[in-house]
């Protein structure tokens, strides 16, 4: 038997203005997604957008549905629109905000398991880091290197 320690480095900004204008840029567009959510049962709206390599962008708003289970993360909503990537084409940055963050009981919107188990796989899928940024409030930033960093130990299937 052995003790093991895991730990992740991440660094917290005080301002979406510090971060690159690209990922800035990013999160405009996911606050502009807000509008597209639909969480009439919650009334918790989240925005998500992601870049590629190439500049691409694409987004995702929560989907809610009265049954339950159907409901659609914003994470998730946006991966899914990030099929359209070429196949040559990587993922680069990934942003998360929040229409309710006063709601929340911690300080960060923070990717359930379900998303972070995607995209954890996406990273996986692509060889190469997603790194990603969520938004907290009083405007704070958490910004991490990897999404894998956020979900040690994950289910990986070998294809
Ligand atoms: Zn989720």
């Amino acid at each position: 038997m052995s003790f093991q320690k895991l730990s992740i480095d991440y660094r917290i900004f005080t301002s979406i203005y510090q971060l690159p204008s690209e990922v800035q840029s990013l999160f405009q567009q996911a606050t502009q997604s807000l509008q597209k959510s639909y969480a009439p049962y919650s009334g918790f709206t989240v925005g998500a957008a992601t870049s590629s390599k190439s500049g691409k962008i694409f987004t995702g708003a929560n989907q809610e549905n009265g049954a339950y289970p159907m409901c659609l993360c914003a994470e998730r909503v946006a991966l899914s629109n990030a099929i359209h990537l070429e196949r040559e084409d990587v993922l680069q940055y990934f942003v998360i905000v929040g229409g309710a963050l006063e709601k929340m009981e911690t300080e960060f919107l923070s990717p359930c398991g379900a998303c972070r188990q995607v995209l954890s796989e996406t990273e996986y899928r692509q060889q190469h880091p997603i790194r990603l940024y969520i938004l907290g409030k009083k405007e704070k930033v958490l910004e991490f290197k990897n999404c894998n960093d956020l979900l040690p130990f994950g289910f990986v299937y070998k294809t």
